[in-house]
């Protein structure tokens, strides 16, 4: 699903690489947890991988897609296959829940009648069904991360990119945030997640690959994570 071989990033000429020849296989349906202490080069491996950033060297291919044949007019293409949450949710402050979730589908091009029948199942999924007309100045932290993933998963991605998504979350929402994740993972979606949280890890008992200057210092089918 994922494939890096030797990817090397640097930003500045001269410079010291954010990534520095990593190489890493994520299988179909696998759930990762992606962990370093900051300016590790976490947040540059995701850039390479939804094409915001481009490698200095080394090859990368997603979900069959090899970035070095990658046209810019393919990107979109690529980025239907993968969904991404942040930390500080990304959400349009005018629209209702329902208008969020809907707007991904509306830039997709589908019809009101598609968007009628796919948002409430996906508002569905993520546990949000009654709250479809509330703004996101009405809901509490984790449900506005709800929206956030409803949005992120109604395109149905082979992959989502979780970047902290709990980073704004007491321990409660995250957990449950968390389980969302494990849920679209069982419905077949490939997942990645950053996060600082040592607890979250260390429940998880996921693959965890720890990244320290740029460099892939571990990797554990079962993780855990001491901050
Ligand atoms: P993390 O997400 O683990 O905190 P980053 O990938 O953001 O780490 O950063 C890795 C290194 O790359 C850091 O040294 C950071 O300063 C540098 N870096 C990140 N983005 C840029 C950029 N756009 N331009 C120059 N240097 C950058």
């Amino acid at each position: 699903m994922i494939l890096l071989d030797r990817v090397t990033k640097v930003y500045k000429k001269d410079g010291k690489p954010a990534l520095n020849r990593i190489s890493l296989h994520i299988e179909p349906n696998e759930f990762v947890i992606l962990v370093g202490t900051s300016g590790a080069g976490k947040s540059t491996l995701l850039k390479l991988l939804t094409r915001e950033e481009k490698p200095t060297s080394g090859k990368i291919v997603v979900g069959g897609i090899d970035y070095d044949t990658l046209k810019d007019k393919h990107i979109p293409l690529l980025r239907r296959k993968i969904g991404t949450v942040f930390q500080d949710f990304k959400l349009l402050p005018q629209r209702t829940v329902f208008e969020n979730v809907a707007f991904a589908l509306e830039i997709a091009g589908m019809t009101n009648k598609e968007i009628r029948t796919t948002v409430p199942k996906v508002i569905e999924l993520v546990g949000l069904t009654g709250k479809e007309d509330q703004f996101p100045h009405q809901l509490s932290g984790g449900e506005r991360q709800r929206v956030a993933i409803a949005r992120a998963v109604v395109r149905q991605p082979k992959i989502l990119i979780a970047d902290e998504p709990t980073g704004n979350l007491d321990p409660k929402h995250s957990w449950d945030i968390v389980k969302l994740l494990e849920k679209i993972n069982r419905y077949g979606t490939t997942v990645l997640l950053t996060t600082h949280n040592a607890e979250i890890v260390n429940k998880l008992k996921r693959r965890v690959i720890t990244i320290d200057h740029g460099k892939i210092v571990s990797d554990q089918a079962q993780g855990s994570y001491r901050q």
